[in-house]
C-alpha cells in the first residue's frame, strides 16, 4: 500500500463542506471515497496530497497538462514574464496573434479564430455561431458525449425522445438538440433525411473522449462530413481533449483526414491555464461579431497569461520529442493492459489512442482473443475483436462502472496510481511519465485485476 493516511485530506473535506457546494468547485472531484484527496503539489508525473502520499498520476488535470506538473523553462518564464507585465488588459497583443497563427498554421481546417476562457464557452460559441451562419436551430450531437455545462447540450435521450440532462434546462432546448448514437450510420441518415433542413450543424468529438474512449469505426466521420455537405449543415469537431493530443499538432482531424467547417479547442492549446477557442473557415467565423452578428464577447478572452502559455507550450512540442514520447508510453500501457486484460477480466475492453488510454468494465466474454487490436485500434469490422469493443456511448453505460467507484478506483489509488474517478473520463500519459512508471502502474493493475481486489 503507498495511500496510507487521509486525515489531513478528511480535515479538508469536512471544512470544504461548509463553504463549497458538496465541498468541491466541479462534481467528479467529489466522486473519490471515502474523501477525495486534497493536492499539496504536483511534481513530475506525481501528485503530492495534503498527507503526503504520492501518486503517479493520469487524470492530469483531465487533460490539459501535456507536459505532466513540471512546466518546461519558456513556458514557465513566457508566464512570469506575462504577469509581471501585469496580467492581463481588455486590449490586444501580439501573443493573442501569435497562439492563432500557430493553430493556423498546424490545423488545416482553421482560417481565424476567437480565443474564449473554456470549452464550454468554446462549444456554446460554436452553436450560436452555427446558428446563426446557417439560419438553423437544430443540432446533432452524439447520446453520452460530453461539450460542456451548458443548456445546447446538456440533453439525453434519443431522436424521438429527448429531454433536458440537468435540472434547470429547458424543454426548448431539447427539442433543438437531436442526440444519435456514435458510429451509427443509420441513424445519422434517417435524421438527416426527416430534419435535413432544420440541421445547423453536427457536433462530435473525433472519437468520444468523455464516454469510456470510443474510437470512430472506419468511415463514419466520412459519411458525418458527406451528409452535412448535401445538406447545408456544419461539420463542428469539439477538439477540447484531443486538439494537440490525438495527431500531434494535426489534432485528431488531421490523423483522421477529415476537415470540419468549425472546431473547439480548450485544454493543451492554454498550457494549463483557463482556456477556449473556437476555429474554423474565415468565411463562417467572420459571422462573429465584430465582422458579423453573431455575439460573442469576454472580459478574460485571449488572455495573455494564458496566451503565453499556450503558445509556449504549443511550440515546447514542436521543437521536442514530446509526441513521441507520450504516445509510445500510452501504447505501452495499452499493451501491458491488454495482456492483464486477456488474463485475469477477457470481458474486459482496453480502449485508447496515442496518449489516452482507459480499460472499459464491459462485460460481454468475448468468443475468440486471436489477433486482437492492440495500440491504435481502428475500429475495422475485419478486426476479430470488432464486435465486442464499445461502439457507442450506451455500450460503456453498460459496463460494470460500479465495481470501478466502489473498489477497482480505490484499491488502484491505495497503490498510488491516480485514475479519474468515474469510469467515463479519459486518462492521460504525460511527457513527464517514465518506462518506469507505466511498469509500476502495470504492477499495480496487476495486483487489482489478478485478485479482483476490486
Ligand atoms: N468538450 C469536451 C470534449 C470536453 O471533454 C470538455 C471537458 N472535459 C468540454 C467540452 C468542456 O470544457 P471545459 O471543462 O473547459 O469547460
Amino acid at each position: 500500500m503507498v495511500r496510507e493516511c487521509h486525515s489531513s485530506s478528511y480535515k479538508l473535506y469536512d471544512r470544504a463542506l461548509e463553504s463549497l457546494v458538496g465541498g468541491v468547485n466541479s462534481p467528479v472531484r467529489a466522486e473519490p471515497r471515502p474523501t477525495p484527496s486534497f493536492v499539496d503539489r504536483g511534481d513530475g508525473a506525481e501528485l503530492v496530497d495534503v498527507d503526503g502520499n504520492r501518486y503517479c498520476d493520469y487524470i492530469m488535470g483531465y487533460g490539459p497538462l501535456l507536459f505532466g506538473h513540471d512546466l518546461p523553462e519558456p513556458v514557465r518564464e513566457g508566464v512570469s514574464e506575462a504577469v509581471a507585465d501585469g496580467p492581463m488588459y481588455g486590449v490586444p497583443t501580439d501573443v493573442e496573434v501569435e497562439l492563432a497563427e500557430f493553430i493556423i498554421d498546424h490545423v488545416e481546417s482553421v482560417e481565424r479564430l476567437r480565443f474564449v476562457n473554456s470549452g464550454t464557452e468554446a462549444t456554446a460559441a460554436a452553436a450560436r455561431l452555427a446558428r446563426g451562419y446557417t439560419g438553423r436551430d437544430k443540432i446533432v450531437v452524439m447520446q453520452s458525449g460530453y461539450h460542456g455545462g451548458h443548456e445546447s447540450f446538456l440533453v439525453d435521450g434519443n431522436v424521438d425522445d429527448r429531454k433536458p440532462g440537468s435540472a434547470g434546462v429547458p424543454d426548448a432546448f431539447a427539442a433543438e438538440t437531436i442526440p444519435v448514437p456514435f458510429n451509427d450510420e443509420d441513424v445519422i441518415r434517417d435524421v438527416f433525411e426527416r430534419h435535413g433542413s432544420e440541421i445547423a450543424a453536427v457536433l462530435t468529438e473525433p472519437l468520444l473522449g468523455n464516454c469510456g474512449i470510443v474510437l470512430p469505426v472506419e468511415g463514419y466521420h466520412e459519411t458525418l462530413r458527406d451528409l452535412c455537405d448535401e445538406h447545408g449543415s456544419l461539420l463542428i469537431f469539439d477538439e477540447v481533449i484531443t486538439g494537440f493530443r490525438v495527431g500531434g499538432l494535426q489534432c485528431a482531424q488531421g490523423k483522421y483526414g477529415i476537415e470540419p467547417d468549425l472546431t473547439t479547442f480548450a485544454k493543451i492549446i492554454g498550457g494549463g491555464f483557463p482556456v477556449g477557442a473556437i476555429g474554423g473557415r474565415a468565411e463562417i467565423m467572420q459571422a462573429f461579431a465584430p465582422t458579423g452578428d453573431v455575439f460573442e464577447s469576454g472580459t478574460f478572452n485571449g488572455h495573455p497569461v494564458t496566451m503565453v502559455a499556450g503558445l509556449e507550450t504549443l511550440r515546447f512540442a514542436r521543437e521536442h520529442d514530446v509526441y513521441s514520447h507520450v504516445n509510445e508510453l500510452g501504447r505501452q500501457l495499452r499493451s501491458g493492459l491488454q495482456d492483464l486484460v486477456e488474463e485475469h477480466t477477457p470481458e474486459y475492453t482496453v480502449t485508447g489512442i496515442d496518449s489516452m488510454f482507459k480499460i472499459l468494465f464491459t462485460r460481454d466474454a468475448p468468443d475468440t482473443m486471436d489477433g486482437h487490436c492492440r495500440a491504435g485500434c481502428k475500429q475495422r469490422p475485419e478486426c476479430p475483436r470488432f464486435e465486442l469493443c464499445p461502439k457507442t456511448g450506451a455500450d460503456v453505460r453498460a459496463g460494470e462502472t460500479d465495481r470501478w467507484k466502489r473498489t477497482f478506483w480505490p484499491a488502484l489509488a491505495d497503490r498510488g496510481v491516480l485514475l479519474t474517478p468515474n469510469q467515463f473520463e479519459s486518462q492521460f500519459v504525460s511527457y513527464a511519465h517514465t518506462e518506469d512508471d507505466i511498469e509500476r502502474t502495470l504492477d499495480a493493475y496487476q495486483e487489482v485485476l489478478s485478485t479482483k481486489v476490486g
